[in-house]
């Protein structure tokens, strides 16, 4: 990469073997199921995960969708977290392609929602109310600076479930991230689950994609479901050979990330007027806020860095800044970071 990057792990660009890959991919038509390395992503995804099968899909955003347009229909409802992803920033596709209604609750800080509040939200069978389908979790659980649940936590939820008849899908759009975090394989994460979702886009440098992955018979009925939402894609093994390296050589490596997200909040906990505990640096994000005192919003600050240093960072309402580290973004990045932090807050 030709710059210094910290908005998202999105930003990354794949790698030199994925070009090589990507440019001697074989290809054949994906409606038809006729290509092979589509195929070959989509048995790689479902065996990392250890699913049935795999669907590969354009987004993170596309697999969420798909994968609830599957376990819910229209007046039904998912229970969710509040500061979700899928309820946040996936543009209210749920209510608005599949009439779907968001239950949402609230999350503590690490994205759990409560057992108890979960169980309180799933609706009795009285033709007043709409009918309780879905429960949805993430991992890692990005509006949480990228925390990384147990497996525990994904059992507790199929015990509701089970309970309940509920689907439980799950948005690992960081998935690796936070197997990789807590040592253990990813399929000890999905166990619990009935569907997951999880991005080549973002840490594992893919240019383009996701899998989501589930039974047979329920990628049967999201394959539909892709094809609805006009996700149907063609010769898209060019895509998918660049998908093929990610889960094979770009997993472990996630540690490098999340060891230089646990240095870059160190190295800001140094500098006044900056906010940050390290500690809760679990994955490749870093949440941090401004002091008061400083007398400069995240806005001025991420302006500043951009203009003054060429370093882009992301910045959200509520005092929050946000830096992720990648495969592109090393130690010298990090300390770049820091040292223009800290040459803005000296000189504002
Ligand atoms: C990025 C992300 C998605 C969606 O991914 P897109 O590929 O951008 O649509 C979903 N959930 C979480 C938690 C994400 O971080």
């Amino acid at each position: 990469m030709d710059r210094i990057d910290f908005r998202s792990d999105t930003v990354s660009w794949p790698t030199p073997a994925m070009r090589e890959a990507m440019a001697h991919a074989r290809v054949g038509d994906d409606v038809y199921e006729e290509d092979p390395t589509v195929r070959r992503l989509e048995d790689l995804a479902a065996e990392r995960v250890g699913k049935e099968a795999g669907l590969f899909v354009a987004s993170g955003t596309m697999g969420n969708l798909a994968a609830t347009l599957v376990h819910a229909g229209r007046g039904d409802e998912a229970i969710l977290g509040r500061e979700s992803h899928v309820f946040q920033w996936e543009a209210g596709g749920m209510a608005s392609l599949g009439g779907v209604m968001p239950h949402t609750l609230e999350n503590d800080d690490d994205g759990r929602m409560d057992l108890d509040a979960v169980e309180g939200a799933v609706r009795e069978d009285d033709p007043h109310l709409p009918r309780t389908r879905l429960l949805l979790v993430e991992n890692t659980f990005g509006g949480c600076g990228g925390t990384a649940l147990p497996p525990e936590y994904f059992a507790a939820m199929r015990e509701i479930a089970e309970r309940h008849g509920l689907a439980v899908h799950l948005d690992g759009a960081r998935l690796f991230n936070a197997a990789v975090a807590q040592g253990i394989d990813a399929s000890k994460l999905t166990a619990d689950v009935d569907s997951v979702t999880f991005c080549l886009s973002k840490g594992l440098c893919a240019p383009v994609g996701s899998v989501l992955c589930g039974s047979n018979e329920f990628v049967a009925e999201a394959r539909r479901a892709r094809k609805r939402l006009g996700g149907g894609m063609r010769q898209a093994g060019v895509l998918a050979a660049a998908g093929v390296i990610a889960l094979e050589s770009m997993i472990s490596r996630l540690a490098e990330d999340h060891e230089n997200a646990r240095l870059l909040a160190e190295e800001l906990s140094g500098l006044k007027g900056v906010r940050v505990e390290p500690s809760r640096v679990q994955t490749n994000i870093v949440h941090f806020e401004l002091d008061a005192s400083t007398g400069l919003t995240p806005e001025e600050l991420g302006r500043r860095l951009q203009a003054d240093y060429g370093i882009g960072m992301s910045t959200y309402p509520g005092n929050l800044c946000r830096a992720v580290t990648h495969y592109w973004l090393g130690k010298n990045e990090v300390r770049a970071l820091v040292g223009a932090v800290g040459a803005i807050l000296d000189n504002r």
